[in-house]
């Protein structure tokens, strides 16, 4: 039965075939083995953490590929649209390290020639396929108000037997073209809807390359394709842009598995080759022992803006991601610490199948190895970026002080083993303050941490005999043996082996002396070698602090 009239009125204006799309996007000339992937945002304004997680799966398997990653607005959905929001979400993309080599470049621009990319801009090619669709019998307006849908799924509920708009209770679908037509030209309302061909009682086998086999019944539901606006259903948009743009890999979040049957239907009904497909794990968090999805409500690191405020660099946010997609990672940073993280292979079927745990404890470390990496060059031209927007004082107090910020930043670091104090540029104040009298002079009385062995005026004590002994400019080792005269004359001890015999003969170690000092130049007892910051410091702020200290 052909319904050719019932087309023609539903979509008067439409005028192109499915055949001339297929033609317009032909498939891509790429090398053998290359992948096209996708990042298919809605273009909500939120960009979330797990959006950048997706986007570098998508964004890796293309580019190690040699193949394309392109970028498609999924803004059917109107109502839910901010403005800006494209222009933000290619930023955001961009500095985490990943551009799109087509799709959509600016808010009203794109470049490619498999668009319009940004679905509003599609609604004809859409329309079409529909349209043919109608022809075809396969798809047929349906008249139900939401009242007899409900009243539907009511009577569905009650008899347990499966909700939807399918088969028997799919009143419309067995509607006649003149039946449909008498309708339309009333005026009543419509949207259309596939007539599914399936049967739940057939099950269909699929390899998911993250979950591998799996198998499902084939979907039976009568499911939307143009909504009342107009415009397609994610399911539709799907199958048809995917086809067209040639996507090859489909990866997606794993909260569109269970739509699975619906797509592979779509694809077979529309006479397309269904792509590959990977369903991503969900985000999760440990949260009082159970785990659970990473909320935009009640979790900070859930905003991709939390690690620009906290000052993560990007690349430890990615090598943090890295870590959660394969595990080998770890292992591999670890053979090749200076290599840059796009050498790294992702693999996809050695992806952890269920929940992806979020651990900002992980992060914090990994970006300590990344930062350890930096030189100190690099830490201050990140760092001044960083506080120049979210911590003016510091940034004002390093540009004034650049070569000693860059000698600080260079304590203990281009070595062996890195000096890793540093998470994220936010933790900068805290360890380098003492070093800016401005910020030192404002602690009080109580910031000041002492050695456990030592009380105020017993460091009083070893900083009065210690600044009356200290010269400024000797070496390392000539530097401590004077530290040590001065411990061993006031009854502090280098030798542990007799202080652990004989504690009671000594006052304390030389560490007690080394920490009253710490003590009175940072009024911290934790710090990076004493030597060199007393070399940065100079002899004027030393003594001047040691003044200081005494008439706390
Ligand atoms: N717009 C969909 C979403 O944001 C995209 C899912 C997909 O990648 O297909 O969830």
């Amino acid at each position: 039965m052909s319904f050719e009239k019932l087309a023609e009125l539903i979509f008067p204006n439409i005028d192109k075939t499915p055949e001339y799309y297929i033609e317009k996007y032909p498939k891509r000339e790429l090398k053998e083995g290359a992948v096209v992937t996708r990042y298919a945002p809605s273009p909500t304004g939120f960009q979330h953490i797990g959006g950048v997680f997706a986007a570098l799966i998508n964004e890796r398997l293309a580019s190690q590929s040699e193949g394309i990653f392109y970028l498609r607005i999924e803004d059917t959905d109107q109502k839910r649209e901010v403005e800006g929001a494209i222009e933000d979400t290619i930023k955001t993309m961009h500095k985490f390290g990943m551009d799109f080599n087509e799709g959509m470049i600016g808010e009203n621009t794109e470049k490619g020639s498999y668009g319009p990319y940004r679905q509003s801009q599609r609604a004809e090619i859409y329309k079409s396929f529909a349209k043919d669709l109608i022809k075809k019998g396969l798809a047929y307006p349906c008249f139900a108000t939401p009242e007899e849908l409900n009243e539907l799924r009511e009577k569905q509920i009650a008899e347990k037997i499966t909700p939807g708009y399918y088969g028997e209770y799919a009143k419309y679908r067995n509607l006649s073209e003149e039946e449909s037509i008498e309708k339309i030209n009333n005026g009543v309302p419509y949207i259309i809807r596939i007539k599914s061909p399936g049967n739940i009682e057939n099950r269909v086998e699929f390899h998911d390359l993250i979950k591998g086999d799996i198998s499902f019944p084939e979907s039976n539901q009568d499911i939307v394709i143009i909504k009342g606006d107009g415009l397609p259903t994610y399911h539709f948009a799907h199958a048809i842009d995917d086809a067209l743009m040639r996507t090859t890999h489909v990866i997606r979040g794993e909260e569109w598995l269970s739509s699975l049957p619906i797509h592979v239907q779509l694809f077979e009904i529309l006479g397309f080759e269904a792509p590959n497909y990977a369903h991503i794990p969900t985000i999760m968090k440990l949260d009082g022992g159970s785990k659970r999805k990473l909320s935009k409500r009640k979790d900070a690191e859930s905003a991709v803006s939390y690690y620009d405020e906290e000052g993560y660099p990007m690349v430890s946010v990615i090598e943090y991601l890295l870590n959660i997609i394969n595990s080998t990672f770890e292992e591999w940073r670890a053979e090749n610490p200076k290599a840059d993280y796009h050498e790294f292979l992702v693999v996809l079927d050695k992806m952890s199948k269920s929940g992806a745990l979020f651990d900002i404890v992980k992060l914090n470390d990994v970006s300590k190895d990344v930062i350890s990496r930096m030189t100190a060059e690099e830490v201050y031209s990140h760092y001044i970026n960083w506080a120049k927007e979210y911590d003016k004082e510091m940034y004002e107090l390093s540009i004034a002080n650049e070569k000693m910020v860059k000698e600080i930043f260079n304590i203990e670091r281009e070595c062996a083993k890195p000096r890793k104090d540093f998470a994220k540029w936010s933790d900068v104040r805290g360890k380098i303050f003492f070093f800016f009298d401005e910020l030192f002079d404002k602690e009080k009385a109580h910031d000041v941490e002492l050695s456990k062995n030592v009380d105020l005026s017993e460091a009083k004590r070893i900083i009065e005999a210690y600044a009356k002994a200290y010269s400024f400019n000797t070496d390392k080792e000539t530097w401590f043996n004077e530290l040590k005269a001065v411990g061993a004359e006031l009854g502090y001890t280098s030798d542990r082996k007799a202080f652990k015999k004989n504690p009671e003969e000594f006052k304390g170690m030389v560490a007690d002396v080394a920490a009253s000092v710490r003590s009175a130049l940072a009024h911290r007892t934790n710090t990076p070698d004493l030597y060199t910051i007393m070399q940065i410091m100079g002899e004027d702020k030393v003594r001047s602090r040691f003044e200081k200290f005494l008439n706390i």
